[in-house]
């Protein structure tokens, strides 16, 4: 092996792929990751990346090597399962899965974008459906439905309403309903120290005006 080669192998960066959230990639049975040689073929092709600051090997990347800020990186929802990273990877990594399961871990600890959370909260646990069809203002979706030959609703909890209450248990007994708790007990303290911070900042703004 040339010196270089050897040099680029032990780069800070490749020393410790044991990080947390590499083990989850593990234990979820997608340790193909540590198979990454960072050639950012992903990035390359990536229609997200053209307009956005998201880079998928970066991205990877920092999840492999333990950098824990990837998880609150807005970044990571900006992909849009195209799955053109997953189709030209030289060495056969998903990478899609990838970042599907690093929103998972994301989501699971705690670091949700406010749309996905009302979205979560409000309405899928509410309805069965990401986007409801049965309500008064969703007229729209039925007439959709109807244009290409459809029942106005589908075949899911819009047309049996009483498997609404089975989907809630089900995301009762996988812990979804807990989760979500949780997230917006913590939601609320966040909003609660922002608001008491802006006040501080106010009082003290006043103060200084009355010193003057
Ligand atoms: S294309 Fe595959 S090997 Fe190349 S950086 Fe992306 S994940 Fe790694
Ligand atoms: S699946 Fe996501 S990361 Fe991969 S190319 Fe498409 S948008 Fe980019």
């Amino acid at each position: 092996m040339s010196d270089n080669v050897e040099k680029y192998i032990k780069r800070k960066v490749y020393k410790s792929t044991n990080s947390r959230i590499a083990q989850k990639f593990v234990d979820a049975g997608l340790e193909k990751l540590r198979a990454c040689i960072n050639c950012g073929t992903c990035t390359g092709g990536c229609p997200s990346g053209r307009r956005t600051a998201y880079r998928t090997r970066s991205v990877l990347r920092r999840a492999l090597t333990g950098d824990e800020s990837v998880l609150e990186d807005i970044g990571i929802w900006f992909c849009s399962t195209c799955y053109t990273c997953y189709e030209r990877c030289p060495r056969g990594i998903p990478v899609t899965d990838m970042i599907i399961k690093l929103r998972n871990i994301a989501v699971e600890e705690g670091h949700i974008l406010d749309p996905h959370f009302v979205l979560a909260n409000k309405v899928f646990y509410v309805t069965g459906h990401g986007v409801p069809a049965n309500g008064e203002g969703n007229q729209k979706w039925r007439d959709l439905r109807e244009s290409y030959g459809l029942p106005p609703l589908p075949p899911t909890v819009h047309m049996h309403p009483e498997a609404v209450k089975e989907c809630q248990e089900l995301m009762k007994s996988v812990g979804f309903r807990d989760l979500l708790d949780k997230i917006e007990k913590q939601k609320e303290k966040e909003k609660l120290e922002a608001e008491k911070a802006e006040a501080n900042k106010i009082e003290d703004k006043k103060k200084e005006k009355e010193k003057k």
